[in-house]
């Protein structure tokens, strides 16, 4: 089953909804397919990145892009040691919010707001194995106050808040 189907399927069932732009609020779709593949989209705004949602006009600005780029690209995400997941990439849309597959059109609203997506694929040695979730997000990013979330496999759909003071989420069984 595709990512597609596990996400729409997610989001009807929990309300979550992925076009709601509230500085310090991002939120986390995740689905594990039973064959270990895990992937996430993370969608938060630019504001609660690096602080302002219009190109960068100067030097410390693009340097603050940069920085938060690279922590985005990195291991932000991980899960149950036992699941034993590894990093196969991170794609990070473009920072003018013109995402680059021309799947989800542009970052920017009508009133110049700009949501920073990035996707991220895991390779685990079985969805069954991932009880918890846990993120470094909030430790780089003091703006970002939570990540609405869900994750989805074939037998679970679990709709969850990660906040700086609860930045890891086991599941409930
Ligand atoms: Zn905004």
């Amino acid at each position: 089953m595709s990512l597609t189907f596990f996400l729409t399927t997610a989001l009807s069932t929990t309300g979550l909804q992925g076009d709601v732009h509230v500085h310090g609020h991002g939120s986390a779709m995740m689905a594990a397919e039973d064959n270990g593949r895990v992937e996430i989209i993370l969608e938060i705004p630019a504001e609660s990145l690096w602080g302002f949602e219009r190109s960068p006009r100067t030097d410390a600005e693009r340097q603050a892009i940069s920085d938060a780029r690279d922590v985005l690209g990195g291991e932000v995400f991980s899960f149950s040691a036992r699941a034993d997941c590894q990093l196969l990439s991170a794609e990070i849309g473009d920072d003018d919010g013109h995402e680059s597959d021309g799947h989800h059109g542009s970052g920017h609203d009508d009133s110049g707001h700009h949501d920073v997506e990035v996707h991220y694929v895991f390779q685990c040695s079985g969805s069954a194995e991932i009880d918890e979730v846990s993120t470094t997000l909030f430790a780089h990013f003091a703006r970002l106050e939570e990540l609405e979330s869900v994750f989805v496999d074939s037998s679970r759909q679990i709709g969850f808040e990660l906040t700086e003071e609860r930045s890891r989420y086991p599941f409930p069984r």
